[in-house]
């Protein structure tokens, strides 16, 4: 591979890092080739004038009570384990910390994250999620979960990681049996094209579904990668062989730095619409924007509803018939103003 010299001003900018597996899975050194482009610093990350910043979700400056607890539903707290990540994703969402000592959680900062959960009955679901939470030790990520397990008011604690994607390895008997003393625990993946779901992948997905751990799968759709109705059903097949649910397909987020990377949402509807067509309702994710300002996760549906009239439902069904449904009286459904319910 040349390193050019917009690679090595990327990587100045923002930290670079590959694990030898997933470096292996690279088959062509250039930016066409999907794991080469996640994975590779690029020129176009340097981009000006996009206007967009690197908070464009408000993580940090609107909904974090205490340094690095992000509490923007009522019912669930996002908290920022560690910066580090053994591969640093080109397409992250949270490049501005990435890599950034200074965003460790001290001893002193997961203390007051744990009092404010403790303070905050309401809270009921703890997503573990960095950085990369299994960069750090077994015995490191036992704390945090040992520490907000002791919370009466939590019932559920997620990981989120992409290690079985990166570095299946990592995911081991030791790290596995950890996560099942502290159930309910569920681990959230983030496998982004077929390629990722190899042998090494679904033996360590195989090592958490033994210790009862349930897998759902995080895709953001990305320009260059994915963005492909094809691919997406290819991915979305894949995972459930591996018995991963596919959960959320995330449209891109609009931060410094990975606009290259983004689609119109247009796009990400068109592969819903083959999602819905070609695959069992198991293996299709909800199709998520999250809007910026803290605006929250809003599901984006194909609208399958033609008509609401006289007690009758037109529909327009898979194959892109109309059909129809007798209702019950109630009110009207628009197509033209969606329920939008906020979700995680
Ligand atoms: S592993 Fe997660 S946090 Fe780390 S760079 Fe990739 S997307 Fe970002």
């Amino acid at each position: 591979m040349n390193v050019t010299e917009p690679m090595r001003r990327a990587a100045e900018r923002y930290p670079f890092a590959v694990t030898p597996h997933y470096l292996s899975l690279i088959r062509e050194p250039c930016a066409a080739d999907p794991i080469f482009r996640q994975c590779v610093p690029d020129g176009a990350e340097l981009a000006a004038g996009s206007g967009l910043s690197a908070d464009e979700l408000a993580e940090e400056s609107r909904y974090s009570p205490v340094p690095g607890l992000i509490h923007r539903y009522p019912d669930r707290v996002v908290c920022l384990s560690t910066a580090m990540c053994p591969t640093y994703c080109r397409h992250c969402t949270r490049k501005r910390m990435v890599g950034k000592p200074q965003f460790e959680v001290s001893a002193a900062a997961l203390k007051a994250q744990v009092d404010y959960v403790r303070a905050h009955p309401i809270i009921r679901d703890v997503i573990i999620s960095g950085g990369e939470p299994l960069s750090m030790t077994t015995r490191r990520l036992e704390e945090f979960l040992r520490r907000f397990r002791s919370i009466p008011s939590v019932e559920i604690i997620r990981v989120g990681t992409r290690s079985p994607v990166t570095w299946p390895a990592r995911v081991d008997d030791e790290l596995c049996g950890m996560l099942e003393r502290y159930h309910p625990v569920w681990v959230n993946t983030h496998f982004n094209h077929p390629r990722e779901v190899t042998p090494e992948s679904a033996e360590a997905c195989d090592r958490l579904l033994r210790r009862g751990i349930p897998l759902g799968n995080q895709t953001v759709l990305l320009r260059g990668v994915n963005d492909s109705p094809e691919v997406m059903e290819e991915l979305c097949r894949a995972l459930l062989r591996i018995r991963v649910r596919p959960y959320y397909l995330l449209q891109c987020d609009p931060v410094a730095g990975v606009e290259h990377f983004r689609t119109p949402v247009s796009r990400g509807i068109e592969i819903m619409k083959h999602l819905y067509r070609n695959v069992g309702g198991l293996g299709v994710p909800r199709f998520v924007v999250d809007a910026v300002d803290g605006g929250g996760k809003v599901p984006i549906d194909p609208s399958y509803v033609v008509r609401h009239q006289g007690g009758t439902l037109t529909l327009r069904n898979f194959a892109g018939e109309i059909v129809t449904y007798p209702d019950l009286p109630g009110r009207a459904h628009s197509p033209a103003a969606p329920d939008q319910t906020g979700t995680a």
